[in-house]
């Protein structure tokens, strides 16, 4: 097959053509025309994947569990995931207050410059303060409460809580085990096949991914730059430092943190983990979401990396929940950054704070765009750094929200080959490239 034909590479060029187009946009000021026309195609791409998202967490997980006729091994695998899951989270905050200390970005950082950025973005970052209010005022537990739908077609109704889903398809499984085999025949091959329609469906979205994906970025551009294309330049090299330390702290995370748990964990090649991941990396960057990005994500791991259903419709929604080590990460860089602008000292104390509310607030993170600063404020609050700061990183935020999106993808499928391994879960993966396109026959 020609490249151009694979999906990957259709899909890194519609990000580039996205790029491109965006910045030739707000040069022009089409900023209407974009709207109008180029991102409908975009919101297709996020919603027909959400769409969908809720159904294959739901059918895989029903079957997953209802194949398993060992209840034991479903708790212990559920142990190992969420242990692994908050580890991994705490590294990354470490590694993000390790480099925040040791480059200070926000020591560089002009107060003239931050004066000017706090009044253009003052009034934008009071409503994230206000949403950060509304969450910190729940308890340590209330993920826990809010995990378990009162109405099980409420936790499938908009702004679906996939936490919840993943509840009540556990709980389903859980009694399908336990009814008698010829009770429980036709709700399985109702769920059996639904999983198997639905995996067919997540080939078909992929094929608009291209597009969607072109559409996404060419959108972000326009509304970040606004109508001075110039702004995105400057905004970024009076945050360089900050932005640098971000993507320094992903980037690491993701060629050495990972790659050393998969060498030392599973059978599997770098190469063929990043191969196989690459298209959900790239959906996680332009789609800001791993929510969105869960469908592809399980088809890759399981298609593509040898995992096994059972393994990765459990441990990949759960993770697209709860596990969210880029979030983290930047929160703790940030934290440190604002700090340092404001000329704050945060002393060992307050940077075990970081660490430690760093790893609980990306439980609670929505797999949504924008969703990890919002939780920042929470984390500025609890070391007295002033939550207004956040006006100063708000401007690059969308693109610093893309790349911890890919760390937040990458590092669940990671998780999900390490358990499958231990499990021996983990076929020798599928490397040829026929899947990547689907056949519509
Ligand atoms: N956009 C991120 C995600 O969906 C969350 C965040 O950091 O804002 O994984």
């Amino acid at each position: 097959m020609p490249w151009y034909r694979k999906l990957h590479w259709q899909i890194i060029l519609g990000l580039l053509l996205g790029l491109g187009f965006g910045v030739v946009a707000a040069a022009e000021g089409w900023g209407p025309f974009v709207d109008a026309w180029v991102q409908p195609f975009g919101t297709i791409f996020i919603t027909a994947l959400k769409l969908i998202a809720v159904p294959l967490v739901l059918a895989s997980l029903i079957t997953g569990v209802a194949s398993l006729s060992d209840l034991r091994k479903l708790s212990r695998i559920g142990g190992k995931t969420i242990g692994i899951y908050m580890v991994t989270t705490a590294i990354a905050v470490t590694l993000g207050v390790l480099l925040a200390d040791l480059i200070q970005p926000g020591k560089a950082f002009s107060p003239a410059l931050r004066d000017d950025l706090v009044s253009a973005f003052g009034a934008d970052s009071q409503a994230r303060v206000a949403d950060a209010a509304a969450v910190g005022e729940r308890g340590p537990l209330q993920f826990l409460v809010d995990a378990v739908p009162e109405n099980v077609f409420a936790a499938f109704g908009d702004n679906a809580n996939m936490l919840q889903v993943v509840v009540v398809a556990l709980l389903l499984g859980i009694g399908l085990v336990q009814v008698p085999k010829e009770r429980g025949a036709p709700v399985l091959a109702f769920f059996e096949g639904l999983n198997d329609v639905v995996i067919r469906l997540v080939d078909l979205v992929m094929l608009l991914a291209p597009i969607g994906v072109f559409a996404l970025l060419a959108d972000t551009i326009v509304s970040v730059a606004g109508d001075d294309p110039g702004r995105i330049l400057s905004l970024l090299s009076g945050l360089g430092w900050y932005c640098f330390v971000v993507l320094l702290g992903l980037g690491l995370h993701t060629v050495v943190v990972y790659p050393t748990l998969l060498r030392l964990f599973t059978p599997i090649g770098l190469k063929t983990f990043f191969q196989g991941i690459g298209p959900a990396q790239l959906v996680a960057f332009s789609t800001s979401s791993s929510g969105a990005t869960l469908p592809v994500t399980m088809e890759r791991c399981e298609e593509k990396l040898g995992v096994s259903e059972e393994v990765s419709s459990f441990v990949l929604p759960l993770g697209a929940t709860i596990n969210m080590d880029g979030t983290a990460l930047y929160q703790a860089v940030a934290t440190l950054f604002i700090a340092q602008a404001f000329s704050l000292d945060l002393g060992l104390g307050a940077q075990v704070t970081i660490v430690l509310t760093a790893v609980l607030a990306s439980i609670g993170t929505a797999a949504v765009p924008g969703a990890g600063i919002i939780m920042l404020v929470i984390i500025l609050e609890a070391v007295g750094v002033p939550a207004a700061g956040i006006a100063l990183i708000l401007g690059v935020d969308r693109i610093l929200d893309m790349c911890r999106t890919v760390a937040n993808v990458t590092g669940d499928a990671t998780v999900a080959t390490v358990i499958a391994a231990s499990e021996g879960q983990l076929r020798p993966p599928d490397l040829s490239e026929d899947r990547d396109r689907v056949v519509i026959t």
